[in-house]
């Protein structure tokens, strides 16, 4: 199931079109190696992962913000989850993220008024 969802994320990031998720260069996103719906050569694992990373992503990495998700017509939805983050941040990335988080809880905070 997770690899479907993955595909139709994609999918809904590239408005449907499957030869712009075949193109997608964005590498660094977490779904990147299994866009194509399928695993990679060799591969037989991953998937529940790389949603993990893409939710953490999506969220600016707080944890309490993948937990509250409300987009429930995203593809992930079902099967989102935290992951911590395995590769080292500069200190100017985890300043921005930090912003983004803020930014992110004003902005829950103001539609539950
Ligand atoms: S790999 Fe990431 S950036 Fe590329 S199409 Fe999928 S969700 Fe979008
Ligand atoms: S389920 Fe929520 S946190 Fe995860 S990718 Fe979708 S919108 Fe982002």
């Amino acid at each position: 199931m997770s690899m479907i969802n993955i595909r139709k994320k994609c999918l809904w990031c590239c408005l449907d079109s499957s030869s712009e998720v075949t193109a997608c260069t964005a590498n660094n996103c977490p779904l990147w190696p299994f866009r194509s719906g399928k695993y990679a050569d060799g591969q037989k694992h991953g998937t529940r992962d790389a949603i993990g990373r893409k939710c953490m992503d999506c969220s600016s990495w707080v944890d309490s913000e993948v937990r509250d998700c409300m987009n429930t017509g995203c593809a992930l939805w079902n099967e989102r989850s935290v992951k911590k983050e395995k590769k080292e941040r500069t200190p100017k990335q985890i300043e921005a993220d930090k912003a983004n988080g803020a930014r992110l809880m004003a902005i829950r905070a103001s539609k539950s008024k």
